[in-house]
């Protein structure tokens, strides 16, 4: 592969569904390639340094962020930082790959202005809240202050939805999957 590839970001309030459809792109594109964010939260059961995030302390994040090694980062959750590395959307635009950024809504902003017509954004919204609830709930990852942090965020970033090329309701799972797979494909193909 030789010509620089394209962003794609699926932007959405955390527990809508972002990772679980990102899997799925992975299975079906074999050209696209996860950009690893960095973070200071610590790592859930089963995450790997590397490989779901870099896990970075304060200092350590702190010092990329003076080194102007992000493309962009925010910090929330009570203070913690998520950033995306330009190393790590550069080398594989370079070698040609289509990157996916799982970033939030305000970071996503920033990179739909940087990459423009280059980059294509989906964002990805719950049926309810009270279902966005449930499902992180379910997903047994967030302590109750840590629940409420994330569904207080998610009201306020639902407001951000049509800023981004397309909405994507994740109410059955398999429908909003062909709807993302169809968005991308025509994304790829386009010049
Ligand atoms: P995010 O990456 O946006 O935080 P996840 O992909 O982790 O969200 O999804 C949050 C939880 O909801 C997970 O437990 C996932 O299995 C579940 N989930 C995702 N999409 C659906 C859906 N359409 N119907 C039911 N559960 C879903
Ligand atoms: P989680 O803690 O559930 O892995 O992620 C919380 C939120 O941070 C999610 O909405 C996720 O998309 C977002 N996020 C992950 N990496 C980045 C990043 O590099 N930049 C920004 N702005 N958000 C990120």
């Amino acid at each position: 592969m030789a010509q620089k590839g394209k962003v794609i970001i699926l932007v959405a309030p955390s527990g809508s569904g972002k990772t679980t459809l990102a899997r799925m792109l992975f299975e079906d594109f074999e050209d696209l390639k996860f950009s690893v964010s960095a973070t200071t939260r610590q790592p859930r059961e089963g995450e790997q340094n590397g490989v779901h995030y870099h896990f970075l302390t304060n200092e350590e994040f702190e010092k990329k962020i003076n080194s102007g090694d992000f493309l962009e980062w925010e910090e929330f959750y009570g203070g913690k930082k998520y950033g995306t590395l330009r190393s790590e959307v550069d080398k594989k635009l370079n070698s040609g790959y289509f990157v996916l950024l799982d970033i939030e809504v305000k970071g996503a902003v920033n990179v739909k202005e940087i990459y423009g017509d280059e980059c294509l954004s989906l964002f990805i919204k719950p049926p309810s809240i009270e279902i966005l609830k449930q499902r992180l709930t379910d997903r047994g990852t967030e302590d109750n202050e840590t629940l409420s942090l994330r569904l207080e965020r998610a009201k306020e970033e639902l407001t951000y939805a049509d800023r981004f090329d397309q909405v994507i309701i994740n109410d059955d799972l398999e429908t909003a999957y062909q709807e993302v797979k169809s968005a991308v494909v025509k994304f790829m193909n386009q010049n």
